[in-house]
């Protein structure tokens, strides 16, 4: 079956619809594009208990801050479109900005605790602009449930409580992040590398490791977990550390120590020369 393309919330809507009065279940794949094969494993999940999957390609300005890279964030949608139906995707919602955001546009969600620390920290009104994009690209695409990737972790935390706390019945599924072979995590944002800060950008899941490993040792106490993997972060110059923190995976609090049948999470964000890169795994107590 070719892909179906649409362009409009109304024609979205419809579509939605009449899918759904003809009893199919339907599958969201929120993305901004250029996808490489981790969106397409979100894609191929959906796809394996879902009579339809609708990926969405929008770069979200308001997500966005001034001094950010929404100008220059790499688009190539014929290509998108071969991966999605590569993958098994059926319908692309591709909608304009004027379409998400005509000139009387209002209304912003803001899930307040959760969206503080950490990527609420460093980029301001970043979460806001994606709760308030997905939320409307739910309210477009109407899904049974919406797939994202463990790779923003912070925000697979926001959107499930987006959901719970507006009623929205939608079910979350994250998706383990997909990785190239050294390691590094799939991302759009990895074109703007070169191939040496490609190699150098391996310190990220070498840090994570080494923080895995400590707390694998039996140690709780977040300030010599964090030191483990600054240590690490440290010995690539030209990394710039944001944030290399360790919390409860559920909640993302970080006491001095943590309890021993807590889930935790690790989690990452900084400079490699002008690219900022984010990363994270998590620590399950009975692994
Ligand atoms: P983006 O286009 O970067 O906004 O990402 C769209 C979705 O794909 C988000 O839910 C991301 O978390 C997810 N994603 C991005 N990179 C990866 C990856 N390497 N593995 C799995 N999911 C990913």
């Amino acid at each position: 079956m070719p892909l179906t393309i649409i362009h409009t919330v109304q024609e979205m809507q419809a579509l939605s619809d009449s899918l759904r009065m003809k009893g199919k279940t339907i599958a969201c794949v929120p993305t901004m594009g250029y996808l490489h094969d981790g969106h397409a494993s979100l894609i191929k999940e959906a796809v394996k208990n879902h009579d339809e999957v609708i990926t969405t390609i929008f770069v979200n300005p308001m997500q966005f801050g001034p001094n950010e890279d929404f100008e220059r964030y790499p688009r190539d949608s014929e290509r998108d479109m071969a991966i999605i139906e590569a993958s098994g995707g059926s319908i692309l919602y591709y909608p304009s900005v004027d379409e998400m955001y005509p000139p009387d546009y209002q209304t912003t969600i803001s899930v307040s605790n959760i969206s503080k620390r950490f990527e609420g920290a460093f980029r301001p009104g970043h979460f806001e602009g994606v709760a308030t994009v997905v939320a409307k690209l739910f309210g477009a695409t109407k899904p049974h449930t919406a797939f994202f990737g463990q790779k923003d972790y912070q925000q697979t935390l926001i959107i499930k409580q987006m959901v719970k706390d507006l009623n929205m019945g939608i079910n979350i599924a994250i998706v383990p992040t997909l990785r190239e072979s050294s390691g590094l995590a799939m991302s759009s944002r990895n074109v703007y590398l070169s191939d040496e800060e490609k190699k150098q950008a391996l310190v990220l899941h070498s840090a994570l490791m080494a923080g895995h490993s400590k707390i694998q040792t039996g140690t709780r106490v977040r300030a010599e977990i964090e030191q483990v993997m600054i240590d690490i972060l440290a010995t690539c110059p030209d990394f710039t550390i944001q944030y290399a923190s360790v919390a409860e995976a559920e909640t993302l609090e970080t006491p001095d120590i943590f309890n021993k049948n807590k889930d935790l999470v690790l989690l990452m964000a900084g400079f490699l020369g002008k690219t900022r890169l984010i990363d994270n795994i998590l620590c399950l107590s009975k692994s």
